[in-house]
């Protein structure tokens, strides 16, 4: 992956992300604590502002330069759990990835993801839109054409889900009816990156 690839995709995640804050803060605010939207937004800012810095290293440690700083911009639930994901996605991936290699490498990041909130899909999370992500890049070999319409549904799909992890499981029957902010995030960010590889 060339440097010039590298930051498009670090600079159009970031912009994606920061131009949403409003929608992901109003999401959190009808299901949680109205954090997600500013918390994913410092993180981004954050690495937008080191995107030349960031994609001029061997793809592992961009992933893991960008984890550590999603740990420590971000915070709340999310700030660990997206870190998590990109320390994971670090340790996994090669330099020069085979769609088999990163599709192997976002299967490992999911089972950390899961084992860090200790949480489980149909919980009404993130992980509601990489699982069914993961199981559609099966389909095919690659990144898959509709990685970012399955992400689309899958966080729309979250919204008659009853929360069971994070914040919103404090609301039990009321957290029905909204989408999950994280599971939001998720799919701008999965929507993003797919538009990259052509999907
Ligand atoms: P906080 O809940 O601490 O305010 P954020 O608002 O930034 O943090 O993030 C909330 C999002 O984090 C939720 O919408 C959900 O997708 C995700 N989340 C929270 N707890 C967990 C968990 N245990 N496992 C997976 N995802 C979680
Ligand atoms: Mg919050």
């Amino acid at each position: 992956m060339d440097t010039a690839l590298k930051k498009s995709l670090i600079e159009d995640c970031a912009k994606m992300i920061i131009a949403h804050a409003d929608e992901l803060t109003a999401l959190d605010q009808a299901i949680g604590d109205g954090d997600h939207g500013v918390n994913m937004k410092r993180g981004f800012e954050s690495i937008l502002a080191d995107a030349d810095a960031l994609a001029a290293r061997p793809l592992p440690d961009m992933l893991k330069a960008i984890g550590t700083q999603l740990v420590m911009k971000v915070g709340g639930a999310s700030g660990p759990l997206y870190g998590t994901l990109f320390l994971t996605l670090a340790k996994e991936i090669s330099d020069q990835p085979t769609s088999e290699n990163l599709k192997a490498a976002f299967a490992a990041a999911f089972e950390a993801v899961k084992a860090r909130g200790k949480s489980d899909v149909g919980q009404k999370t993130m992980l509601d839109v990489f699982a069914p992500v993961l199981a559609a890049w099966d389909d095919r070999s690659g990144i898959a054409a509709h990685l970012s319409e399955t992400a689309r549904q899958a966080a729309d799909a979250t919204i008659p889900m009853k929360a069971i992890r994070g914040r919103a499981s404090f609301l039990g029957d009321r957290s029905i009816g909204h989408m999950d902010p994280g599971a939001r995030s998720s799919s701008l960010l999965i929507a993003t990156i797919a538009k990259h590889f052509g999907a």
